[in-house]
């Protein structure tokens, strides 16, 4: 590995997995629990007793949750520096990934609760300084950018290429919080738009003029980026390929390798449009990968815990 490489890779983006329980209808259906967090940063797989199995059983990570785990533990351990951080000047951005009902939308609601919190403690603990923030909500849907705070005109929205900003979505409402509270509207307001929704926080000091951006990005299922061969050269058929998340994959992908790999396809999607400053340069990234703990998901769960050995 080259020097420095591994090292500052593991700063700019943090991987953790999150294992939630086995659900009601997974326990009326008599499914089995496939996966074991064996300690704080292993997850093994265990064959049900007749199979024979030639996958790599365990997996290793920066920090697993196991079913037992509370998101303040998820926040804490694995989001709260890289959220922090976009109070300092770093553009901040916290995926979650995984399949359809893996939790993403669970961890991401507990994970934002949190995020909003400490970012109005430190708001309150540093009255020296006037803040601003702002937020704005996203979704994109068939590579369609739709305005969540905008329900009734906020559709196809375009993107514009700003000289100063960079990517910038036309006509997206900005709300400017006047509190916590007043954040937390505008976010279930988000919410209830519901599927795919990103929210970005800006911090504009009255100092520096800055504008500071913390992205809450709840994926599209990732069976959506299921693929036969690694190169994307066929796609499986009858699934219903999602491009922004196909491309993100590929960016995460080249940008944990670091330098060497080469052109990265930011330009290739809406998502990774719209992420390209969060994800490149003065960034810090942190990806929860959620899993079903469920035999009968076993292949979906293995594709993620790929995605996340290669994003680390
Ligand atoms: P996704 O957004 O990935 O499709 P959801 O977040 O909607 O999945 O989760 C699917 C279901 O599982 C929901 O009913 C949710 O409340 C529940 N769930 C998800 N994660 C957990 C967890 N860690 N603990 C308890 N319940 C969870
Ligand atoms: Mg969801």
């Amino acid at each position: 590995s080259t020097p420095g490489g591994p090292r500052s890779r593991e700063e700019k983006i943090v991987v953790t997995v999150r294992l939630r329980p086995l659900n009601k209808r997974e326990q009326l259906a008599k499914d089995q629990v496939a996966w074991d967090c064996i300690d704080d940063h292993t997850i093994v797989y265990k064959p049900p007793p007749q199979e024979r199995s030639a996958q790599p059983a365990s997996f290793s990570f920066d920090k697993v949750f196991g079913p037992a785990s509370i998101t303040e533990a998820v926040y804490e351990e694995g989001v709260k520096t890289v959220a922090l951080s976009s109070l300092m000047g770093i553009n901040a951005t916290i995926f979650a990934y995984g399949q359809t009902s893996s939790g993403k939308t669970y961890t991401m609601r507990g994970i934002t609760e949190k995020a909003v919190n400490d970012i109005y403690r430190h708001i309150m603990n540093t009255p020296e300084r006037d803040f601003t923030i702002k937020i704005s909500g996203l979704e994109i849907y068939n590579e369609n950018v739709r305005d969540l705070l905008n329900s009734e005109s906020g559709r196809n929205l375009k993107l514009l290429d700003d000289p100063e900003k960079g990517t910038v979505v036309e006509k997206l409402v900005e709300e400017t919080a006047n509190d916590d509270q007043h954040l937390r509207q505008l976010i279930s307001i988000c919410e209830a738009q519901r599927q795919v929704g990103e929210t970005a926080l800006n911090d504009n000091s009255s100092r520096s003029h800055q504008i500071i951006r913390l992205n809450f990005v709840d994926l599209a299922g990732s069976e959506r980026a299921s693929q036969t061969h690694a190169d994307g050269a066929r796609l499986r058929e009858g699934c219903h390929i999602n491009l922004s998340l196909m491309t993100l994959t590929t960016v995460i992908r080249k940008l944990s390798v670091g330098k060497r790999s080469g052109h990265i396809p930011y330009r290739d999607s809406k998502l990774t449009r719209i992420l390209q400053h969060s994800l490149g340069g003065n960034a810090r990234t942190a990806i929860i990968c959620t899993l079903s703990p469920a035999m009968s998901h076993v292949e979906q769960s293995r594709n993620t815990l790929y995605f996340a050995t290669r994003a680390k």
